[in-house]
């Protein structure tokens, strides 16, 4: 080896360590700023709302509505024309049957269809049965329905699609236990599947992945699905609970809930990137930029590229972004 080739080589080392240690937050300062600044870098070229997460608590987050108002009644659900959305094909075997604000994503396989989130009771059968059905699919094929957590605004319909359809309802045992807990006077799935880390669900000629991703609840499940675009696979990583509004008590403050999800927005990157994933979803819209990009999607050309494919590098971005700013979250 040239002495110049040499120096190319260790400039190069250097230059892999500095980008790692960068991405991995090591070389970040461990200030609420530093984590801030961390966050905003790796933003700078990306279009998302996660960057938000570093914004300072003020108002409350999207997925508040589930708060349980114990032994009162439930509000009246809201009129229809609050939530009421269009069903969309994502992808060849990906479809959004969810509300405007609320995600539900159903997946086709050789063998039926597996739902992702169950939005509310009271929308469930107009938009993910009536979703469907508009789309030219059968509810009655729903075999599984995999509840990222236990919050109503994804696990208030699970019911419906257990008793109306036979659906299995897939949940991790902590949200199980959570679920038990929760009050109001909204019907509650009976206790079902359990999921643990790294378990796998096969449906025909689709096999969805789960990770253990505590910290929007105890329990929360993100997970890998597999999606072709006309033809050509990717994979999805659907970021299971976003929002730092933890339920905090004296024996889990703050601190214990921001440290979970810094933990477990860095166990799912790795996963992530193991698995070659390029599409980052979430099950709330204004989390994923689903509204944007599916007006795009509307408008693509035959050569254009899917605009949910963001790349594996973005994806990681993403998911460093929201463990930066819990790091800040959890100084402040
Ligand atoms: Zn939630």
């Amino acid at each position: 080896m040239t002495r110049n080739a040499f120096v190319m080589l260790l400039a190069l080392g250097l230059l892999a360590v500095m980008f790692s240690g960068s991405l991995r937050g090591q070389s970040v300062p461990d200030t609420v700023d530093g984590h801030v600044a961390a966050a905003k870098a790796l933003a700078a070229n990306e279009q998302t709302a996660l960057i938000t997460l570093c914004n300072p608590p003020a108002a409350p987050g999207p997925a508040r509505a589930n708060l349980p108002a114990r032994g009162a009644q439930p509000p009246a659900p809201p009129d229809r024309s609050r939530w009421a959305a269009e069903p969309v094909k994502v992808f060849d075997n990906l479809y959004y049957v969810g509300e405007k604000e609320y995600s539900a994503w159903a997946v086709t396989t050789s063998a039926g269809i597996i739902i992702i989130d169950a939005i509310y009771d009271y929308s469930v059968a107009d938009q993910v049965a009536g979703g469907l059905k508009k789309l030219g699919l059968d509810p009655a094929n729903i075999k599984y329905v995999v509840i990222s957590h236990a919050h109503r605004d994804h696990a208030g319909g699970a019911w419906y699609l257990q008793e109306r359809y036979g659906a299995h309802v897939l949940m991790s045992a902590d949200d199980w236990d959570l679920l038990g807990r929760t009050g109001g006077a909204w019907p509650k799935a009976k206790r079902d599947m359990t999921v643990i880390d790294g378990q796998q669900l096969t449906l025909g000629d689709t096999t969805l992945r789960f990770y253990s991703t505590p910290g929007h609840t105890p329990g929360t499940i993100s997970t890998l699905v597999p999606v072709k675009d006309r033809g050509t696979p990717h994979v999805a990583a659907l970021w299971g609970g976003t929002g730092f509004n933890f339920t905090i008590t004296p024996e889990k403050p703050a601190a214990y809930w921001y440290d979970a999800y810094i933990k477990s927005a860095e166990h799912f990157r790795d996963a992530a990137a193991k698995a070659g994933a390029d599409i980052f979803l979430s099950n709330h819209p204004s989390w994923d930029g689903s509204v944007a990009k599916m007006a795009a999607l509307a408008k693509r050309g035959p050569s254009d590229p899917h605009p949910y494919v963001i790349g594996a590098p973005s994806l990681q971005r993403y998911l460093t972004i929201a463990a930066e700013c819990a790091r800040a979250g959890r100084l402040r």
